[in-house]
């Protein structure tokens, strides 16, 4: 069931301005970076600020992917597990400054599980972590560096993100379950 209208399609692109500034300025510059857009809505995310930031600094970061999914283990009772499916990181992570990107922070446990498959890659020289929406209900000691709206939900509601790549039209609604 629709419950509220989150973000407007000029809101997730000024907010990706916002954050792409802000990355850019705790960073001081672009030297060196790089974005990893984990699984399906943080790739085009990671994509669009790698874009935004190449726009600011006249340097396009690489961008690499991790897919990871939580799935529900049913034969143990600790409840969700990330698994790590696919990594596609063709550029060397050692020494450089990476910024994590995915679309909604809720537990936290795949932007964990995101941490572990990265440094087993090399040694980053800063590990950075934005997202579009955190909607709270963390399970782990993480927090994002770079937030596009913080949103207070119940755990029976849903945050519907929707990308023109991914879903052919744009915008952020709240949905309760
Ligand atoms: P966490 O691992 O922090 O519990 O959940 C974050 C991951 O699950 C992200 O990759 C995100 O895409 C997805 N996720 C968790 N909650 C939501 C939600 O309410 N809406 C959307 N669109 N994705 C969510
Ligand atoms: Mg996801």
């Amino acid at each position: 069931r629709f419950k509220a209208k989150v973000l407007e399609p000029a809101e997730i692109e000024r907010a990706l301005r916002r954050i792409a500034h802000e990355i850019i300025e705790k960073n001081k510059g672009a030297g060196d970076l790089a974005l990893v857009g984990i699984h399906t809505r943080g790739i085009p995310l990671a994509e669009r600020l790698a874009a935004l930031i190449e726009r600011f600094e006249g340097v396009r970061p690489p961008v690499g992917v991790l897919d990871i999914t939580l799935y529900r283990d049913d034969l143990s009772e600790i409840g969700v597990q990330p698994r790590v499916r696919e990594t596609r990181i063709p550029w060397d992570v050692t020494g450089r400054p990476v910024v994590l990107v995915d679309d909604v922070l809720f537990t936290g446990r795949t932007a964990r599980a995101a941490l572990d498959a990265l440094v087993d890659l090399g040694r980053p020289k800063r590990v950075y972590f934005a997202v579009l929406v955190d909607r709270g209900h963390r399970e782990l000691p993480i927090r994002a560096d770079f937030v596009g709206k913080n949103l207070p939900t119940s755990k029976s509601e849903v945050v519907k993100v929707k990308l023109r790549e991914t879903d052919g039209e744009e915008g952020v609604e709240l949905w309760e379950r």
